[in-house]
């Protein structure tokens, strides 16, 4: 699920995350992002912010760096200029966080991405197993949950399709149609690392983000809301990259296909999780590896032809992208069949 929102409220930060968090699965559905050859895209020129350091734990000891090897991204008919000087990703020293060097605005992610939100944007995936973690992590029929980048309330109304009792709220930078039918509680609007907005003040037992985290610019702050928003003994059940799965660690973080987005900022561990859950109150309780939603069901057919992808990966390394271009496709990254690099974690609020 994503998070972003509402088109004229796109000051914040989360902006591109709540909106985008889509693009980033529709984009690894297409087999992995940017550096196509598109039809015309139009050249766009995007504010870029720099990161001085490190957004989840504040430290400016970098570890480590590589720069992304792409020099534009190409979304729908639009082709962004990278930075002169590259985008950089670096690895925190101090918390493991890896994050950009640079990041475009909130305001201009929403601007690109926002307007295709409600027609690209199709809730088709399995949520069955993130209800039974939520279910189980609770364990009671009945409990307030508030999901973070709700979108068109799918994930609210699987819960609901369980017999779920209790408040099931929305929390996104704006208002999807067909959100209602699942809302049996509040919206509440924005960004989650920027202020909060109205809201009814009784907070959550639960609060989920599934492919949120990523898009954040300001974790720090979205901890904090996120401490506001969920009671005492409360429960934060997260979804997002392994940093430390097997692709990054294996090819390099910087040819990593879930970096390359535009609209990820920072990619995260158990470690670094773990650091900014400690500063804010929560503790990890839960942790597994994954596959992606988008990835779980996966035809025999498909899985053969992600095998093959991923030999010739192995074998040709950064060609892979000439050969693929060659042979009438696009993608820097192919998919990894059954390779799990993504986590849920769970944090419960001390
Ligand atoms: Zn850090």
């Amino acid at each position: 699920m994503l998070t972003p929102g509402v088109i004229n409220k796109f000051s914040g930060s989360l902006a591109a995350g709540m909106v985008l968090a889509r693009f980033a699965v529709m984009s690894a559905q297409s087999g992995v992002m940017p550096i196509g050859i598109f039809e015309q895209p139009e050249p766009v020129v995007a504010p870029w912010t720099a990161v001085e350091c490190c957004p989840v734990c504040g430290s400016q000891a970098a570890a480590a760096n590589a720069l992304l090897p792409d020099r534009s991204y190409v979304f729908e008919k639009q082709a962004i200029p990278m930075p002169d000087s590259g985008i950089a990703v670096s690895r925190c020293g101090v918390c493991t966080a890896y994050y950009k060097s640079k990041v475009p605005s909130p305001a201009f992610l929403t601007r690109i991405f926002g307007k295709y939100a409600e027609a690209r944007w199709k809730s088709s995936d399995d949520l069955s197993p993130e209800i039974r973690t939520v279910r189980r992590l609770w364990g009671a029929d009945r409990l307030d949950v508030l999901d973070v980048g709700a979108a068109d309330g799918a994930l609210l109304g699987a819960h609901a399709a369980t017999g779920l009792k209790g408040r099931r709220s929305a929390f996104d930078v704006m208002r999807y149609s067909g959100l209602e039918r699942h809302l049996e509680g509040e919206f509440i609007e924005g960004f989650l690392d920027d202020p909060l907005s109205a809201w009814s003040g009784e907070p959550y037992d639960v609060v989920t983000l599934f492919d949120v985290v990523e898009h954040f610019y300001r974790p720090q702050d979205a901890f904090a809301n996120l401490r506001t928003l969920t009671r005492p003994g409360g429960l934060v059940l997260i979804e997002t990259g392994n940093s430390e799965s097997l692709c990054p660690r294996r090819f390099g973080i910087d040819q990593w296909w879930y970096v390359r987005l535009l609209e990820h900022h920072v990619f995260w561990s158990q470690q670094s999780l773990a650091h900014i859950a400690a500063a804010h109150g929560f503790k990890v309780v839960y942790w597994k590896e994954i596959q992606h939603k988008s990835r779980r069901h996966r035809s025999l057919v498909r899985v053969a032809s992600d095998a093959l992808k991923s030999a010739l990966y192995y074998v040709a390394g950064r060609q892979y992208v000439s050969i693929a271009q060659a042979l009438g496709g696009r993608g820097n990254q192919p998919w990894f069949p059954l390779v799990r690099d993504h986590f849920q974690a769970c944090l419960s609020r001390t």
